[in-house]
């Protein structure tokens, strides 16, 4: 059954402070993308109010030369693994 999700925004930290969700996403980020440690990072998750449903996925933004840009990773926030970083920017630059 497909049904709409909007975005919740949950969070905004800057990278060098870590997420008080995940204990190494902060670190990823650094060490596989190009963000840097004084950007401030905005963190929203898929919702669609319904307890029972299965999607997970996170969204993160940041401004970048007044641009804000953005990274999806298909997991929850707490659940976020190295690997979904490194595909989801591989991805993101390949495209
Ligand atoms: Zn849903």
């Amino acid at each position: 059954m497909s049904h709409d999700h909007g975005w919740k925004q949950v969070g905004q930290v800057k990278l060098q402070d870590g997420f008080s969700f995940h204990p190494k996403l902060s670190e990823w980020l650094l060490e596989l993308t190009t963000l840097k440690p004084e950007m401030d990072v905005t963190v929203f998750e898929a919702s669609c109010g319904e307890v029972n449903c299965p999607v997970e996925e996170v969204k993160l933004t940041w401004i970048i030369a007044g641009a804000e840009d953005k990274l999806r990773l298909g997991r929850g926030k707490e659940k976020l693994l190295k690997q979904d970083v490194y595909l989801a920017w591989k991805k993101k630059m390949m495209s």
